[in-house]
Formats: C-alpha cells, structure tokens, sequence
C-alpha cells in the first residue's frame, strides 16, 4: 500500500492544494491520502489561523465525492504546534508493510532540516514535492530521500486567497465554488 500524507495549515484549502494531490495520487499511484490540517505550524508561530472548525469545514467541502482523500483530524485533536515528525510516527505504526509518502510544496524542500528530528523524519517517510510557480528544482539535505513530481504548477496561495477577500476581490476559480461561498457567506477572513 502506498499512503500519501499531506500536511498545511489550509487556511483556506485552495486549487493549488487540490492539483498537488491529483498530481500526488497519479504520478505516485497511492491508495489514499490524507489531508492533515495542523493546529499551528511551526513556521507561522506568529499567525492566528482562522478557527479549526472553520478549516475543517473547507476541506470537507472541497474535498467531497473524493473518494481516495481523506482528512485526518489528529494534528488538530493534539492542539499546540504541530510536527510531522509525531504524525508520521503514528502513521508508521498503524500501517505496516506501507510506503508512506509526505508531500511539500517546492517552498519547503530546502528548509526539511529545520523541522524536528530530521533524522527520524527522513527514516519514516519519502519526501515529495509538488512544483510551486516562483521555486527552482528541488533540493533535498541529506538525509531527506525524495523525489520531485511534475505536478500542475499553479501560482495560487492561502495567504494570496485571504488577501484577496480582505481587499473585496473575488476568489471564484481560485478555490472551489462551495468554499468560496462558504467564505463570502460566513464572512471568514475580512
Ligand atoms: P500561506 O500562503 O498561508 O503560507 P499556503 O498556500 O502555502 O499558505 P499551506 O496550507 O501552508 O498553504 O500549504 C501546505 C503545503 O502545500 C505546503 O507544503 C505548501 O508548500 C504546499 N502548497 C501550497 N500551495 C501550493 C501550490 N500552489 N503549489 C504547490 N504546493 C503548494
């Protein structure tokens, strides 16, 4: 079996996360993949992110009728910072005999080795990263194993997608139209 394991913040999930999981799914050949919001990423200390129910809410939505995506909600359960390191451990012990696989944007690449325990994080999980517009080819510290997809480049971000709703402009094709309705409809991120 091979098991996909797609970490973020997802404030808000937008149509570059979705392209890196069909690409994920396709060029990988994986079973399922699990979308793992974190409670608060170790990177963005400094950023309140919107609540988690809200999150949630949004990749349920976009992620409906997907039927190889699934979300997994323990980042979220566990609360305080988030680690992959302490996810990937828990998938390596519920899956055995599994491929697991954990998917960055190209932006993450360079900086693995700043994340907790590299060591064991390079141990547990192949590492693959999705081509994000503005980011050269990926390279990976050792001793981070990895491999880069050819993916569906798309210059599209959360923080662009926030920004774009706090300044009046519409998101629609930029997310999925159930989530740019909740957004507008529950008034998140003015
Ligand atoms: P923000 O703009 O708030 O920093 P983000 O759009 O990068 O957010 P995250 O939820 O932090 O979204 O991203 C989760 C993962 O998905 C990260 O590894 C990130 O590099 C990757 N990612 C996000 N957007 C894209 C994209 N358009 N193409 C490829 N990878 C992406």
């Amino acid at each position: 079996m091979k098991l996909g394991i797609y970490g973020g913040t997802f404030d808000p999930i937008h149509l570059g996360h979705l392209l890196v999981a069909q690409a994920a799914i396709e060029e990988l050949g994986l079973t399922r993949l699990f979308f793992i919001p974190a409670a608060r990423s170790p990177f963005k200390a400094g950023n309140q992110p919107a609540p988690d129910a809200v999150r949630l809410q949004l990749l349920r939505l976009a992620l409906a009728g997907k039927t190889n995506c699934e979300i997994d909600g323990q980042e979220i359960r566990r609360g305080g910072i988030s680690y992959a390191v302490e996810t990937l451990r828990d998938y390596a012990q519920r899956f055995s005999n599994t491929e697991l696989f954990y998917l960055i944007g190209a932006d993450n690449a360079a900086k693995l080795n700043e994340w907790r325990e590299p060591a064991e994080l390079a141990r547990l999980a192949e590492f693959v990263v999705v081509p994000r517009p503005g980011e050269g080819p990926a390279r990976f510290p050792a001793p981070f194993r990895g491999r880069m997809l050819k993916g569906f480049p798309l210059g599209v971000s959360s923080s662009e997608i926030r920004a774009r709703v706090k300044a009046g402009l519409t998101i629609d094709n930029l997310v999925p139209p159930a989530v740019a309705e909740t957004i507008r409809g529950a008034k998140i991120y003015i």
